[in-house]
């Protein structure tokens, strides 16, 4: 699913959806209602939204 610029990837069978870094460390989730409405979503990641690169100078380019 796809929340402001970032991406995420549902576990299993839940409602919950862990962001597409998970694996590099951000700990950013969103839980939805059965509906698919947002019930809680902690969106404080570690790193810049998909659409955008950083650089090795470590500026942040949009793709
Ligand atoms: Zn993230």
């Amino acid at each position: 699913m796809l929340l402001g610029k970032y991406t995420y990837s549902q576990m299993h069978s839940s409602k919950k959806f862990y962001c597409s870094k998970r694996r590099r460390g951000c700990k950013a989730s969103v839980a939805l209602h059965a509906g698919g409405a947002i019930a809680a979503a902690d969106v404080h990641h570690t790193h810049p939204p998909d659409d955008f690169l950083i650089t090795k100078s470590g500026a942040y380019v949009k793709i």
